[in-house]
């Protein structure tokens, strides 16, 4: 016979928002909701802020300007800027693939959280969300405490992945819609003790040249964990450089299991590409030493959520604007397909100048009156995924989120869906933001 197990949990309805993730979009979330009148709790999973940026490895910004100006302002702007600014090898006039130095960051997000006067709480995880009559009502989150229940009056989902949302029942896809396919994922890595002079006269390293060292090592045949020629490299500091190279294929980053094989998949592999550089680029790696592989899994692709628009590659190639546009981007369509580029072909990069909106009812899932998603869950077709799952537009769709929770919170009968999108706009170009 099945058995079910029941307990009873505290609840703490304390916060008018509750963000889960504390990545690019979850920062800028619970940023903007404190800074504009709401009481917001920021829940993460790891002991730091930034996501994909300090403990995902990610050693380097995406695109800040579309060739022309910066177009992701506001808060995104203000993260970026602070990061760079105690790093030598980074100048002030530099915006395109600037080096993230994580410890940095993780510094400049926990000040601007704490500061705008947001609660956080770290190594706790969103574990159940308990919905009704298209409200969640609770969630459950995990941590030192043991299981605690939280009851807010507006929720927002960064954790990448639309953990909250799918927990909630709200509308999503996963992947391919036909086969399930996902996006390739990277673990990425550090490595210490480079020759900086030559990684930064000498020949660039990047698995696009033809030269690249990983192909060699894909052609000598003896780095058998070594996928294919996936290799983007920056410096993060006196001779440390940060890789975002290999890829971990058929994972899924909703699976427990798929994530931990992924992992010692991952870490095979970035061994491999360290002693394979230091064997086909010994002047840059020849002493260099392999510091850390990253703590969270580089995903790329898992579900996005359906919301009241969804996001297509047609908009991308239309270069569309929207009356409801909280935001640009930028950003080329980069899919990481297993076997190829075919999609990114199909839709050229920008010229200088140009750029697509990012509507607000990208940000309202289906269905739900109190819950709003950011970052890479934003409702999209898996091709525009490619562009829009960024860091810089991450924060930008984070901001819009946050602001629009601490909106909705003002009103009687809460409801993200009939935010006034005039009032939400105006106050995010007060604080700085972009669009047309
Ligand atoms: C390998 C790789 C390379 C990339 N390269 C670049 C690049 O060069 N430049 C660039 O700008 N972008 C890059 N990106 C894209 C970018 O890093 C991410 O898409 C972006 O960080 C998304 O922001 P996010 O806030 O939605 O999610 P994330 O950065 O993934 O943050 C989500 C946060 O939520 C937390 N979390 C997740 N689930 C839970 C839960 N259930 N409970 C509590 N906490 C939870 C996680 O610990 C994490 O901190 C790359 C992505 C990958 C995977």
């Amino acid at each position: 016979m099945e058995r079910v197990f029941q307990r009873k949990l505290q609840v703490n309805q304390e916060y008018d928002v509750l963000v889960a993730g504390g990545g690019p979009s979850g920062c800028a979330a619970a940023i903007a909701a404190a800074r504009d009148g709401a009481k917001t709790l920021l829940i993460e999973g790891t002991g730091a802020l930034g996501g994909m940026a300090t403990l995902g490895g990610v050693p380097a910004w995406c695109p800040f300007s579309d060739k022309e100006k910066v177009i992701y302002k506001g808060l995104a702007e203000k993260i970026f800027r602070l990061t760079c600014a105690d790093a030598k090898h980074i100048a002030s006039t530099d915006t395109d693939w600037v080096p993230i130095v994580p410890e940095t960051l993780k510094r400049v997000l926990d000040a601007l959280v704490t500061e705008a006067g947001a609660d956080l709480l770290f190594g706790t995880h969103l574990s159940a969300v308990e919905s009704a009559d298209g409200n969640v009502d609770y969630v459950v989150l995990t941590n030192k405490d043991g299981l605690t229940a939280y009851k807010a009056k507006v929720y927002i989902d960064c954790t990448g992945d639309g953990d909250l949302a799918a927990r909630a029942g709200a509308a999503f896809v996963n992947g391919d819609e036909e086969n399930g396919d996902m996006q390739m994922a990277t673990l990425c890595f550090t490595v210490a003790n480079v020759d900086m002079y030559n990684f930064i006269y000498g020949e660039s390293i990047y698995g696009g040249n033809q030269n690249s060292p990983i192909r060699a090592m894909l052609s000598s045949g003896r780095y058998p964990h070594v996928t294919d020629a996936h290799m983007c490299a920056s410096l993060l500091g006196p001779g440390v450089v940060g890789f975002n190279a290999g890829h971990v294929q058929g994972l899924d980053g909703t699976d427990a299991l798929s994530l931990t094989k992924g992992y010692i998949a991952g870490r095979k592999e970035a061994r491999d590409i360290v002693d394979g550089l230091r064997e086909f680029a010994p002047e840059s790696f020849g002493n260099a030493f392999l510091t850390a592989t990253a703590s969270l899994m580089g995903v790329r692709e898992t579900r996005r959520i359906i919301g009241d628009y969804v996001l297509t590659a047609e908009d991308y190639a239309a270069r569309r604007s929207f009356p409801d546009e909280i935001g640009r981007c930028c950003y080329f369509i980069d899919m990481h397909s297993k076997g190829g580029s075919g999609e990114n072909d199909k839709y050229p990069e920008y010229g200088a100048g140009e750029s697509y909106g990012i509507p607000y009812r990208v940000l309202t899932p289906k269905g739900f009156g109190n819950l709003l998603t950011a970052g890479r869950a934003v409702s999209c077709d898996r091709r525009v995924l490619g562009s829009i799952r960024v860091m810089p537009p991450a924060m930008v769709t984070g901001e819009a989120a946050g602001a629009a929770a601490a909106l909705a919170v003002q009103s009687a009968n809460i409801d993200v869906h009939t935010v006034d999108t005039s009032v939400l706009r105006e106050n995010l170009r007060k604080h700085g933001a972009y669009f047309i």
